[in-house]
């Protein structure tokens, strides 16, 4: 069975990038009737913040990838216990002293010298007797994972294809602070063993972290995970971009995004596959397959989404979106509106249009007889669903006028607009006797 998580840090918003990993984790699982986990990367109990954690949760419902369990990195601290104890016991874990300047200070040195800024492991050489006087001296150590330098660390990444990394090239990861709080990089590890993990898919600034936690499944006595890594997105201009950063569902929300088009553009962008308005979730799950994504960045751009947006809305099917039009809006009326809406809540403008009250500008001269003999042959002809086509068909015959002369001030008298949906579809919502009103007020 397939089981992968989402682990966001609740130390903000999530934003589209983040979202895009979830979904593809949500899609990864779902495509084949596994099983889709949130972990709330909590252990920073400064920076975490409960009400991201319910921003988490809101976000991922209102995109509709609920997942099907969730736990939290704060309530698992016996786990890490346990198995940082058994990493202790075998030297898999060693105590440090260095602070951020004295390493800083190493770092430099070493680049100085054209070497890689690796830790030199300084601290494997401190004897039960420096730890001792270090912790009578009030000196607490953090903690560090030693890394097995002897081969390297290969894994066939499901984007990337096989990599193969030199550990001598990494330091030895922080994996505990001196006030005991835990980094990311180990519970990670003890969590995806302990939720039964089988694929791991983030972002490619993942990559380094990757190796050396595959070393951390092997000293946990596990098998890793498969592991994939997808290029990062960019804004349309290319670049990582501060607005891509903090853009959130909030704001995707409030300017009139639809879920399912967020969720059809993260889909396949960055992918070989086309970015099209597909909003069913089963066509876009059938084609999901990590051998598509490209590693080149994906490109973010937010007027794709808006076109996508107004395509995935011309779709909707009334059910879909009742409760969220304005009161009294029938199917009908949807259909008709539906067209020409780039945002939902435009529906409300659209509806006023039909229901009144509207304020239509003063006809041109040469209108005012042509829409007084528009409103007489209104009167006299039986109203049904075609009523437009009987009303414009017979003011042809009787006027000559044709095209836009014809049409313009039909639709400016009763709409008050010159442009808007279907008149053929609009008429038969309005009316007659509003339509008579707005034909006569000319
Ligand atoms: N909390 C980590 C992050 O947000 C999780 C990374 C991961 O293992 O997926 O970067």
């Amino acid at each position: 069975m397939t089981v992968t998580r989402f682990a966001p840090s609740p130390t903000g918003l999530l934003h589209v990038g983040n979202i895009r990993t979830a979904l593809h984790n949500w899609m990864l699982a779902r495509k084949v009737g596994g099983r889709f986990l949130l972990r709330i990367d909590d252990t920073d109990a400064e920076r975490s913040r409960e009400d991201y954690v319910e921003g988490i949760r809101a976000d991922l419902a209102w995109l509709g990838m609920a997942p099907d369990s969730e736990v939290r990195q704060s309530q698992r601290g016996a786990l890490y216990e346990d198995a940082f104890a058994k990493l202790a016991a075998e030297g898999r874990v060693y105590r440090c002293y260095e602070t951020a300047q004295e390493l800083d200070l190493k770092r430099k040195v070493a680049l100085g010298r054209g070497l890689a800024p690796v830790y030199d492991r300084a601290a494997l050489a401190l004897s039960e007797a420096d730890h001792a006087a270090k912790a009578a001296a009030g000196e607490r150590p953090h903690w560090r994972f030693l890394l097995d330098y002897t081969a390297p660390i290969v894994w066939n990444d499901g984007v990337r294809g096989p990599q193969s990394f030199d550990p001598a090239r990494l330091s030895d990861p922080v994996v505990r602070r001196a006030d005991g709080s835990w980094l990311y990089m180990l519970p990670s590890v003890i969590d995806d063993i302990e939720m039964g993990i089988t694929q791991v898919l983030r972002g490619e600034d993942h990559v380094s972290n990757t190796a050396a936690q595959i070393q951390m499944f092997a000293a946990l006595g596990s098998a890793p995970p498969a592991f994939a890594h997808e290029a990062l997105l960019v804004g349309s201009e290319g670049k990582l971009s501060k607005r891509l950063g903090s853009l959130g569902m909030a704001q995707l929300r409030e300017s009139g995004i639809e879920p399912g088009a967020l969720v059809a553009m993260l889909a396949r962008l960055g992918t070989s596959l086309p970015v099209e308005p597909l909003t069913d979730r089963a066509a876009l799950l059938e084609r999901f397959d990590l051998a598509t994504f490209g590693r080149a960045p994906a490109r973010f751009d937010e007027a794709e989404l808006a076109r996508l947006n107004a395509a995935i809305i011309h779709q909707l099917p009334f059910q879909d979106v009742a409760e969220r039009l304005p009161e009294g809006m029938t199917e009908a009326a949807w259909l008709a509106i539906r067209p020409n809406l780039d945002r939902l809540s435009d529906a409300q403008a659209w509806w006023q249009v039909v229901t009144g009250p509207l304020t239509a500008p003063a006809p041109a001269d040469e209108d005012r007889a042509f829409l007084a003999q528009a409103a007489s042959l209104l009167g006299e002809l039986p109203w049904g669903d075609d009523i437009w086509t009987r009303l414009t068909g017979a003011l042809k015959q009787a006027t000559g006028r044709k095209g836009r002369a014809l049409f313009l001030p039909l639709r400016l008298a009763l709409t008050a607009r010159d442009h808007g949906p279907d008149m053929l579809a609009l008429l038969p919502l309005i009316g007659k006797e509003e339509a008579l009103r707005r034909l006569h007020r000319t």
